[in-house]
Formats: structure tokens, sequence, C-alpha cells
């Protein structure tokens, strides 16, 4: 075990309503600590912390988490959903159709402006979803020279 609990981490879950167990603050810690990652990667990561805790109390666990926006789930198309620390800056991403890396990159225009739609037909809009789509240095051809 390297566990490493921040006091803060339960006071959040609190503060965003939900009820505060062990599970839900070794997820919250692994995913914060982690880069964009899988269900089963926060799994091994919170069992790291904790000990054992099922792949179902897992799922259950991020859902409530991320309703309650203290991490984001982000599911690049043909991908399985992967989850994030960095929330509310409504940063966008990159991801390589070869092998799958996720990478942040921060609004095109910044400062959310994004947010701003041509027409917003109505909507009050408080997030914008932006995928980018191409392949990582790794897997570009130029990098191979
Ligand atoms: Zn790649
Ligand atoms: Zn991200």
């Amino acid at each position: 075990m390297t566990t490493s609990q921040n006091p803060g981490t339960a006071e959040e879950l609190r503060h965003a309503g939900l009820r505060v167990t062990a599970a839900r603050v070794a997820l919250l810690e692994t995913v914060r600590a982690g880069d964009h990652l899988g269900v089963e990667a926060i799994a091994c990561g919170a069992r790291d912390r904790l000990g054992h805790i099922s792949l179902q109390a897992v799922y259950e666990a991020l859902h409530a988490i991320s309703a309650a926006r203290l991490i984001r789930r982000v599911e690049p198309a043909g991908s399985r959903a992967l989850f994030e620390g960095r929330v509310g800056d409504n940063h966008h991403h990159l991801v390589c159709r070869s092998c799958g890396a996720v990478a942040d990159v921060d609004c095109a225009v910044g400062d959310a402006l994004c947010l701003t739609a041509s027409d917003d037909r109505g909507f009050s809009i408080d997030e914008a979803e932006v995928m980018y789509w191409g392949l990582c240095p790794d897997c570009s051809p130029a990098s191979s020279i």
C-alpha cells in the first residue's frame, strides 16, 4: 500500500454531496495522479491504495464522481472511457488514431471561447467537446527519419 491520503479529498467529496467512502477517496486520488486512465488502470491504482475493490464498485464510484464533476470522462470514438482529474477548464484532447494516445490541449482560441457557438439555438451551453484526431509523434511517419 502506498497510501498518501489527502484529507482534502474526502472533504471535496462531501462538498460535492457524495457519501465519502475509502473507495471513492482512493479512486479520485488515482484519477488525479494519472493521465487519462481507463477503468482497469484506475482499478489497479485504487487497489494499491486500498486493497481489493471490485470492478463493478469501481464503475459505480467513477460514475458518481464524474456526475459530481470532480473528474471528467473522456470517450474518444471507438475507445474505452478514460477519466481525468482536470475538470472545469474546457480543455480539449488530441487522440492518436494509431496507438490511442491521448493528450490534453488547451482551448484553441483561449479562455473557453469555444463555448460561444455561432448559433446556440437557445441552449445554455456549459461545455464544448472537441476531439482532434491524428497521429502522435511516435506513430507519425515523419518521426522515423
Ligand atoms: Zn500514436
Ligand atoms: Zn484531458
